[in-house]
């Protein structure tokens, strides 16, 4: 990035990217202490929540909330706290490699900005599919997430697609649920992890179809049935099925990262972090979705997202009183 790029002037305390539940409550923290902060979106503030229908899992609900009323509660809280939402696209963040041009700057489709810390915020999704009646059953018997959705389907007979560990681990955790668990798989074999494969072929309640994929999700409101495609012997079936869950792989989003990038990423391109969600770049933070953990789910991305706030003043404060020095 050229510094004769800049155009604007303002140097943030904190820039936030991301607006999902974890930016959000980020934005929520760092507004309500009156820190400079802005939060840069590049869509409808909410993130994947706002994908989903009813969110059961969310304390304070005990009839659960739809996905979009949740997230724009969200919104106006951290509005309500003076929060500055551009919608804007994140291209890159990188950082000056000189004492006194360390400040982050942050490239976007629009303009350049910087900031004294930055919190990195922008989650991550799940693969698709791509066949037809995915987008339309999506939360209609259609989901990327067990744990979200899984007792929706009590008593229901689902398929599973995927051969990998979170195909069958979610497959197991499933069977808590579903009446039966049909594994979809386009090879012979699975890939997961060998006690995984052990504890599915001993469970009465996984059936697997090797060697087919998914042609179409087909139904009227709901997922009704899928059909199948052997690719061995291109036979086509209807297979019957109230829901379908996608285990096909999950990957962070980020904008490019520089130079910064080989200090922070793991090998599948999550964010590494400590407890105060700091990376190891100093005064860069990240949080949800997007960073290297197990759980993703709004809870969590809003308690990652507190963390990365708290540290985030912690770290502007530390910075203050060495200037005063
Ligand atoms: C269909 C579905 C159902 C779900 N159901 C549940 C549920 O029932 N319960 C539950 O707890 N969790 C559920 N989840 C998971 C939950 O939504 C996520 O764990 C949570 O949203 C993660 O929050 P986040 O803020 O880390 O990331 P995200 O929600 O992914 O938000 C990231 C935000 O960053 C923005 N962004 C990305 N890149 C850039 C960029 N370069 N520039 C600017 N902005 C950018 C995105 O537009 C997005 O708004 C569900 C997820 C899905 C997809």
């Amino acid at each position: 990035m050229n510094k004769q790029d800049l155009k604007h002037n303002d140097i943030y305390e904190t820039i936030i990217v991301g607006g999902g539940p974890a930016g959000l409550t980020a934005g929520i923290y760092l507004s309500r202490s009156r820190i400079n902060v802005l939060l840069l979106e590049k869509g409808l503030p909410g993130g994947q929540a706002i994908l989903t229908e009813v969110i059961e899992n969310y304390p304070g609900f005990p009839e659960g909330i739809l996905g979009p009323d949740l997230m724009q509660r969200f919104e106006k809280q951290a509005r309500g706290f003076g929060l500055e939402i551009t919608n804007d696209t994140v291209l890159e963040i990188d950082q000056g490699d000189k004492e006194e041009e360390k400040h982050f700057q942050v490239k976007t489709n629009t303009n350049i900005f910087q900031s004294k810390s930055i919190i990195i915020a922008s989650g991550a999704q799940a693969s698709q599919l791509g066949v037809p009646g995915e987008d339309k059953f999506r939360g209609r018997g259609v989901s990327y997430c067990a744990t979200c959705d899984g007792a929706f389907f009590r008593g229901k007979e689902i398929i599973v697609v995927g051969g990998g560990d979170a195909a069958i681990e979610e497959s197991l955790f499933l069977t808590k649920f579903a009446s039966k668990v049909h594994v979809v798989h386009r090879r012979g074999e699975l890939r997961a992890a060998k006690i995984l494969q052990e504890r599915a072929f001993a469970n009465p309640k996984i059936n697997f179809i090797w060697h087919s994929i998914v042609r179409e999700i087909k139904g009227n409101d709901q997922v009704e049935a899928v059909q199948l495609k052997n690719v061995t012997n291109e036979q086509e079936i209807i297979f019957p099925c109230q829901g379908v869950f996608i285990f096909t792989g999950y990957s962070p989003t980020h904008p490019s990262l520089g130079s910064l990038k080989d200090k922070i990423i793991n090998e599948k391109g999550y964010i590494l972090t400590d407890e105060c969600m700091m990376t190891a770049v100093e005064g860069m933070f990240a949080c949800g979705d997007v960073r290297a953990k197990v759980l993703r789910q709004v809870v969590t991305a809003c308690g990652e997202g507190a963390s990365a706030a708290f540290f985030a003043e912690k770290y502007l404060e530390y910075l203050s009183s060495k200037e005063s020095e």
